[in-house]
């Protein structure tokens, strides 16, 4: 069994972060498996490399250890690059040029599990306009949904404990892959790390679930293997809302600042029990 961690150093990690740690790591190490550590670090403009060092600090306090070097997705741009152009030559992506305001205006733009569903503007456009329009303006690639999965068919996952869940891409409509400011979009990219670095178990929110239908799908079209999944219940403040990276309150660093004993924290959180104030809920 391989699972993984994988923060975005975009903020701090807070209490429901070390949940899914302690989840994903219980799991490996209680089978006697490997935990790896990836720093999702692809977004240039929002990645911070204090809140890197932040989070090992948290994951050390936690008593977390993990196999091998961090993984690092702004490392692997190059990977992500060639699964776009293998996709990009069958015909998978096309060029948009929308902006948000372009779409926004749009009003046949019904809402699925990614928001706003594209409206389809720049699919039909010719293969001369695109190439015209790709070498003089700003342009993400949108994966083009209804090829996508009229080749890869119906599609399902294994749910740990649960069985088989059919996966459901087409509700996310033609989602980016790719854009200008962001070489890779978080599923292209979380998708083919999971593969490159072997993961046998994905453990992870349940806030992601909806995720899964694209991440599916793109094993699929990129010949990946699919991992087992299991989408954890989310850590609720007082609110019973999910906690979010501004909640300062929750954030490791103040309770690792706080006095608070991270690895007593870790094995509460293991069996489940949480600090006064918090609960788990699934969405
Ligand atoms: N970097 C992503 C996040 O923090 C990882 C999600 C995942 O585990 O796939 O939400």
């Amino acid at each position: 069994m391989l699972t993984r961690f994988a923060p975005s150093p975009t903020g701090e990690l807070h209490l429901g972060h070390a949940y899914s740690v302690v989840c994903a790591y219980a799991a490996a190490r209680a089978a006697g498996g490997d935990f790896r550590l990836r720093i999702d670090d692809i977004d240039g403009s929002r990645s911070r490399e204090d809140y890197v060092a932040g989070s090992l600090a948290d994951l050390a306090w936690l008593g977390i250890d993990w196999d091998g070097a961090p993984v690092r997705q702004s490392n692997r741009l190059g990977c992500y690059a060639a699964a776009l152009d293998d996709l990009r030559a069958r015909g998978f992506v096309y060029p948009c040029f929308c902006t948000r305001a372009d779409i926004a205006a749009s009003l046949s733009a019904p809402h699925g599990p990614s928001g706003a569903i594209y409206p389809g503007t720049c699919r039909g456009l010719s293969a001369a306009t695109r190439d015209r329009r790709v070498a003089a303006e700003p342009h993400c690639w949108r994966l083009d949904m209804a090829r996508a999965v009229a080749e890869a068919g119906d599609l399902a996952w294994e749910e740990q404990g649960q069985g088989h869940r059919v996966a459901d891409p087409a509700a996310h409509g033609d989602i980016v892959l790719a854009r200008k400011d962001a070489p890779a979009s978080y599923h292209l990219a979380s998708t083919l790390d999971d593969a490159a670095m072997g993961i046998t178990h994905v453990v992870r929110g349940a806030d992601l679930i909806a995720s899964t239908d694209v991440h599916r799908l793109l094993q699929a079209l990129l010949r990946l293997p699919t991992p087992i999944y299991r989408h954890h219940a989310l850590v609720c403040g007082a609110d019973g809302k999910r906690l979010a990276k501004r909640d300062a309150a929750a954030s490791l660093k103040s309770l690792r600042e706080a006095g608070i004993d991270g690895r007593v924290l870790a094995a509460d959180l293991a069996g489940d029990r949480l600090p006064a104030g918090y609960s788990l809920q699934n969405p």
